[in-house]
């Protein structure tokens, strides 16, 4: 496995709405394999192919529970309920951390990495970490939807997306 470099803010590729993956071959697995290495190295709870420089929407989320690693690959938003307001952080932003509202509860239909559709339902701080990484790939960042940014000194031990 190999651990990726992590793209950080400005870059293009991180403002960028990235293109369907296609393709659901042993590239792929090896993809996401590498993402989810350079996530766990890098101590955070989501990662997007474009923080790794890739034009693609696949995503990772895995917050440590008992979901385990979440694939993402061309994921969509069926529904959302409710809405919930805490701080969030980025990979791509070291040390920033911001308070952002979403939507509490979600219901998405993505692909695995076999190319299988599956839906799949989150609330609360899960449900905030995929809706973070769907944004990354239609090139939206966080600090578009930061109410009020939180000095780094106040959060030791934050989680980063
Ligand atoms: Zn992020």
């Amino acid at each position: 496995m190999t651990i990726l470099s992590i793209v950080k803010h400005p870059a293009d590729i991180l403002e960028t709405k990235c293109q369907p993956v296609k393709q659901f071959d042993s590239k792929l697995k090896r993809l996401v394999r590498d993402m989810q290495e350079t996530m766990i190295q890098a101590d955070g709870v989501g990662l997007a192919a474009p923080q790794i420089g890739k034009d693609m929407r696949l995503a990772i989320v895995d917050i440590e529970d008992e979901h385990g690693l979440i694939v993402l690959i061309n994921p969509e938003l069926l529904s959302s309920e409710g809405s919930q307001t805490d701080i969030e952080g980025c990979l791509s932003f070291p040390d920033l951390y911001g308070e952002v509202t979403r939507p509490n509860g979600i219901k998405i239909k993505a692909q695995n990495v076999k190319g299988q559709f599956y839906t799949f339902e989150a609330d609360g701080f899960l449900a905030r970490a995929i809706l973070h990484e769907m944004d990354h790939l239609d090139g939206v960042l966080f600090t578009s939807k930061v109410e009020k940014y939180i000095p780094a000194e106040e959060l030791k031990g934050a989680d980063e997306e």
